[in-house]
């Protein structure tokens, strides 16, 4: 009979395919937990006295990185803010908002909620209906981190974190790979490096966790969550990759493990090889950290005030 090989419950509500280990609903919550915090320690994502800045859209994976940094909080080694982003996007974004903000009410941490609108001046949607070729994502990641990092510094925050998993972080790693982009793969990691000036550093707690057991923590957790996939997600070639590592992972369940693992071996080596730490200036414009004259973001929002 299938059992909880920590407590023997005979209530399971995951057989691990990688190790073979089957949890009820209570050992899976400590699992998951203990894991994510012992993580944290290992690779010194968080110090006592950090404020993290939570990028909370709503979906399930900022949804549970927001209910286990609240145990630190709770516990005041940390002090915590959570920021939603609304992008404009029709039809499904006011959902996400709403959900973060009953997750952001339950655990009785700040939220604050911002838009592209205010920000960037337009919303995705005006975006993407004037700007052909480029996809929605290229747009919505750079204003994102852009807002994020202004953001961080008004609420004096010392970390970014962010949901990405298991599968987000291999997928990475697999695509810049197979597109030959090396000096991306540098930048790869459970913590950006915080040596610019003006750049608050990322962290990503639920780089261990797969997204098949972050799906299962809210569940078991009952946390609300925003389910509804971004309607310009769409056919990437993230998408075909995620597919791809799906797929493979069916035949042999620890290969994302082992990705992961062997590309933080050689990680150092590449870095010391291929990173190139350009000098970082300010964005004339916007004065944002920036490599060129102007950063990214205040170039694409060039394009439409010249209009
Ligand atoms: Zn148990
Ligand atoms: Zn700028």
């Amino acid at each position: 009979m299938d059992i909880c090989h920590k407590c023997g419950n005979p209530q399971i509500i995951i057989k691990r395919k990688q190790s073979g280990q089957m949890l009820c609903q209570e050992c899976f919550i400590k699992s998951i937990q203990e894991k994510v915090l012992k993580d944290i320690r290992k690779q010194k994502l968080i110090k006592k006295g950090d404020k993290v800045l939570v990028a909370l859209s709503g979906g399930k994976d900022s949804v549970m990185v927001l209910d286990i940094l609240n145990s630190l909080r709770k516990r005041r080694i940390i002090d915590l803010v959570a920021v939603t982003i609304n992008e404009g996007i029709s039809g499904y974004r006011d959902e996400g908002v709403r959900i973060a903000a009953q997750n952001a009410e339950k655990t009785g941490v700040e939220h604050r909620i911002v838009s592209f609108q205010d920000y960037v001046g337009h919303t995705l949607d005006e975006i993407m209906a004037t700007s052909g070729d480029r996809n929605a994502c290229t747009y919505c990641g750079v204003f994102r981190r852009w807002i994020l990092n202004q953001i961080a510094r008004e609420e004096n925050a010392t970390k970014i974190a962010t949901g990405h998993n298991l599968d987000d972080e291999t997928q990475s790693i697999l695509m810049n790979y197979l597109e030959g982009n090396i000096h991306n793969l540098t930048r790869i990691g459970a913590c950006s490096d915080s040596g610019y000036e003006g750049f608050t550093p990322k962290i990503k707690p639920l780089r261990e966790i797969p997204e098949k057991e972050t799906a299962l923590y809210t569940l078991a957790r009952d946390l609300p969550v925003h389910l509804a996939g971004c309607p310009y997600a769409g056919d990437s070639f993230r998408a075909k990759i995620g597919t791809f590592i799906k797929q493979i992972s069916q035949d042999h369940p620890t290969i994302m493990y082992s990705t992961l693992r062997g590309f933080d071996k050689i990680k150092p080596v590449l870095k010391k090889e291929f990173s190139q730490k350009g000098s970082m200036g300010v964005c004339r414009i916007c004065g944002e950290p920036s490599t060129g004259e102007i950063c990214k973001a205040c170039s694409f929002r060039r394009l439409w005030d010249d209009e």
